[in-house]
This record gives structure tokens, C-alpha cells and sequence, in this order.
């Protein structure tokens, strides 16, 4: 465990614990053994410092809690606290069978401190109440079911955990039950599931961390599970391709996202990705929070989100599009764009597709808010479109 930790660049600082009073009593042998990140190992690099991530904090003393939900008995228990780590910091506990199981322990506490940390920094979301989550990592076998983890209210179970797994299976694995937690629940699937925020979650947390890793925001070496190339794959073969499903589309269609089976799980996910790649997190919260059921049931699908989408973009003054770095050659992306006179860059050479839409001196007129395929000539990395709105 210790090698673990200080492969990932960490040292233990043995402390007495200043926040033992704050632990709710789950056992009465917590206590004693503080262990920090150690911010000294990381300033060096000036990547990721204790204040921008968390702490983990052990117990040096075996606990004995059985749980009935999956009717195992765990002796070890873990306390993720996210940084600025403080009492009220406490957002994960993780338990795990055996002390020999303690360093698995850790990878999951860690995964799950850059997991926060992805979700604060971009969509702001915190826990419920601010509470922590029990993620309970259980030996249980459903030998008859393909069931990896499960979640419901605040407690997350990854079963099977002597089990054979890739290290991306955990990552995706962890991600999955996290998403079904924290992110917005968009039902009414009959295939793989009828929630989509677990897939969501998969899919939005790795791409985001594989972001860190590559700018260097998130230390390489501080990955637990899994390596930048593990995450680059994990890129090429899930993420880009539904990205591209729709950046690269000739035309949009609204049923993509009426389908209720594994296809439009998918298509839900691929338009999610979309948004957050190309019109940035803040519009992906946005559409999230503008997102409301249809009058007629009290659940959201992904019809209802892509209302929420059109919603968000109403009335901007400006937008940013990214470019996907999707890894193959584009010169066509499918946008959407609301109505209106936008002025667009002079270094950018756009060509419209669709006879609607009218460019004339760094200007381009869209008739009516919708989808349009928009070919360039050179395509830079960032364009901003502003607009002048009436006044009310
Ligand atoms: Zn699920």
C-alpha cells in the first residue's frame, strides 16, 4: 500500500487527526492515522497540489462492520476527503473486505478524489447535502447476472472485486456507478438500462481526466488504475466516435434521441459529449438545468434534454465553439445555431451547405434557430460568434 502511494507521489504525514469528531460513528475504531497528500512531492512539478484534490484518510485499527445489503463483513474502511480538505470535506467512505485489501481501497478512494474534482470543475455539482458516499468495494459474485456495481441513494457497491479486471474496466466501472449518483437521471430505455447516467458518466468523467493527464493539470503518475494510453484508447474506441456521430452528421434528427433502445442510449450520450466538447461544460449545465419532463410524465427523457439544450442557447450574445479533436481531418461540422445576426471572425473562411443561412461581410444571417452543416476552408481551434440582441 505504502509503495502504492508513493508511486503515485504522495507521502504519509502521521498526525494526530483533527477531524475525528467530525467522523460519523459507523464504527468506534476510527481514529489515529492521518494520511496526506503531500503537497511538498508535487509543488515541484506545479501540477496538482493537495489544496486541488483531496486527501485520504485510513484507520489504523481493523473495524468490523457487516452489511446485509450484500451480507459480507468489511475490516477496512477509508475516508475520501475533497480538497480544500476540511471536516466538512468529507465525501467518500470507501470499505473494502480485508486489510489486504487496503491498497484496492486506496485506488478507489483516489479515482474517486479526481472524479469530484472533474464534476465540481465542470459542472459544478456537488454531493447531495454535501453528505459523503459509502462506495462498499464487495467480494459478492452474481454469477447469474452480468452485474459489475450497483448504486442507489448514497451507497455504491463494485462487486466481484477478486475478479479479473482491466484496468480501464475499473475506471469505466467506478465512473458508471458515480454517474448514476451525481449526474441529472435521463430515463425510459429498454436496453442496456433504463438510466442513462451511468453510460453518462462513463463517458463525460474519463474524457474529462484524460484531459487533465494530457495538459497536465492531473499528473500522469497519479492515475490510479489506469495509464494516459489506457485513456487515449479508451478515447478512440467510446468517446470520438459518438462525438463524431453527430459533429460529422449530414443533418440532424430529433428521433436519434426519441429511441429508447441501447442505439439511443447511445445518441443521448453522443449529444452530451458533443455539447461539452464543442460549446463547453457551461452549456452542457446549462441545457442540463434548463431540462424539465414533458407535461405528460414526471420523468426526463432525452427529448426532454435536447428542449433544454434549445432553451439554454436562447437569448446568448455569444457563443464559443471548440473545435473536436476528433483524430482524423474536419472541414464540415454540423452546429447548432440560434436565430440571429452573428458576426463572425474575418480569419475564418465559412461555407454554408444549407441556402437558408447567408454570410456577407462577417456576417451570418440564420433565419431560424436549428441544425446546419457548416463546411470551412481553415478551421481554427476556437471561434466566437457574437451577436447584438435587441433590447428590451
Ligand atoms: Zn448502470
Amino acid at each position: 500500500m505504502r509503495l502504492f502511494l508513493l508511486k503515485l507521489g504522495f507521502c504519509f504525514l502521521l498526525t494526530q487527526p483533527t477531524h475525528a469528531q467530525s467522523v460519523p460513528p459507523i464504527s468506534s475504531t476510527h481514529s489515529l492515522m492521518n494520511r496526506s497528500i503531500c503537497s511538498a512531492s508535487l509543488q515541484t512539478d506545479k501540477t496538482l497540489t493537495v489544496k486541488d484534490f483531496g486527501k485520504l484518510v485510513s484507520l489504523d485499527k481493523p473495524i468490523s462492520i457487516f452489511n446485509p445489503h450484500d451480507r459480507q463483513m468489511y475490516h477496512v474502511e477509508l475516508l475520501g476527503y475533497v480538497a480544500p480538505s476540511e471536516d466538512s470535506s468529507l465525501r467518500f467512505r470507501i470499505y473494502a473486505p480485508e486489510r489486504s485489501d487496503a491498497e484496492l481501497a486506496e485506488k478507489v478512494g483516489l479515482f474517486y478524489l479526481l472524479l469530484y474534482h472533474e464534476i465540481h470543475k465542470h459542472l459544478h455539482l456537488d454531493h447531495p447535502a454535501q453528505q459523503p458516499i459509502s462506495v462498499w468495494l464487495s467480494p459478492t459474485n452474481y454469477t447469474n447476472a452480468d452485474v459489475g456495481g450497483e448504486q442507489f441513494r448514497d451507497q455504491i457497491y463494485i462487486y466481484n472485486i477478486y475478479a479479473k479486471r482491466s484496468s480501464i474496466e475499473w475506471c469505466r466501472e467506478l465512473a458508471h456507478e458515480y454517474g448514476h449518483y451525481i449526474l441529472p437521471g435521463v430515463t425510459g430505455y429498454t436496453a442496456p438500462e433504463p438510466w442513462a447516467n451511468g453510460v453518462l458518466g462513463e463517458r463525460l468523467f474519463l474524457y474529462w481526466l484524460s484531459h487533465d493527464v494530457t495538459d497536465g493539470t492531473i499528473p500522469a503518475s497519479s492515475l490510479p488504475f489506469c495509464t494516459p494510453a489506457d485513456l487515449e484508447a479508451y478515447l478512440n474506441l467510446q468517446i470520438f466516435p459518438l462525438i463524431s456521430r453527430i459533429a460529422l452528421a449530414q443533418r440532424f434528427s430529433s428521433s436519434w434521441l426519441s429511441r429508447q433502445d441501447a442505439v439511443g442510449m447511445d445518441n443521448y450520450t453522443a449529444i452530451c459529449l458533443y455539447i461539452d466538447d464543442i460549446y463547453g461544460s457551461h452549456t452542457l449545465l446549462e441545457a442540463m438545468a434548463f431540462t424539465e419532463p414533458s407535461s405528460n410524465s414526471p420523468l426526463v427523457t432525452a427529448p426532454d434534454f435536447l428542449n433544454g439544450f434549445y432553451k439554454a442557447m436562447q437569448n446568448l450574445s455569444s457563443i464559443t465553439l471548440s473545435i473536436p479533436l476528433i483524430p482524423h481531418p474536419l472541414h464540415r461540422l454540423l452546429l447548432y445555431l440560434p436565430s440571429g445576426l452573428w458576426h463572425i471572425p474575418s480569419n475564418i473562411a465559412w461555407q454554408v451547405v444549407n441556402d437558408k443561412l447567408v454570410i456577407k461581410n462577417h456576417t451570418l444571417f440564420v433565419p431560424q434557430s436549428g441544425w446546419y452543416a457548416i463546411h470551412f476552408t481553415t478551421l481554427p481551434s476556437l471561434i466566437t460568434l457574437t451577436r447584438t440582441l435587441p433590447s428590451r
